[in-house]
């Protein structure tokens, strides 16, 4: 079975065409090759967007507010990461391993009120473990 792409407008086979259930006989009305350019070009389109937002004062501020913020809402954590990194600095606190094996880890702390017991995690497992934190609240 063929069929015309109506964007390209190049006879296909039909197997150059996505399913979908919107369609009379099944299949997109763009060609798989349309389709890829064309969500390319949306993509590329909103990243362009985004950079630009990104560069702009507004989004400079409201990420500084929100960090403020942050911080303001949980000032314990800011000691506690303050704690660490002086501990590193002396030598009293080293680095370990994760868990799963990752050399490169960063310090988590399963309690804010203790800033020097800390579990050694790496990028991944880190942001596991938030997750399951938030997930759990
Ligand atoms: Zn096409
Ligand atoms: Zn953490
Ligand atoms: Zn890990």
């Amino acid at each position: 079975m063929k069929k015309v792409c109506r964007t390209c407008e190049r006879e296909l086979n039909i197997t150059s065409f996505h399913f979908t259930k919107k369609s009379k006989d099944g299949h997109e009305h763009h060609c798989k090759d349309c389709r890829r350019t064309k969500s390319q070009a949306y993509y590329k389109k909103n990243a362009e967007k985004y950079h630009a937002y990104r560069r702009t004062d507004a989004y400079k501020k409201s990420t500084a507010r929100a960090a403020r913020a942050h911080r303001e809402k949980h000032p314990e954590r800011d000691s506690a990461w303050n704690a660490v990194t002086v501990a590193i600095r002396k030598g009293d606190l080293v680095s370990r391993p994760c868990a799963c094996g990752e050399e490169e880890t960063q310090a988590h702390h399963p309690d804010y009120s203790k800033p020097l017991e800390v579990m050694w995690v790496c990028r991944r497992c880190h942001h596991n473990i938030h997750m399951r934190e938030r997930m759990a609240t």
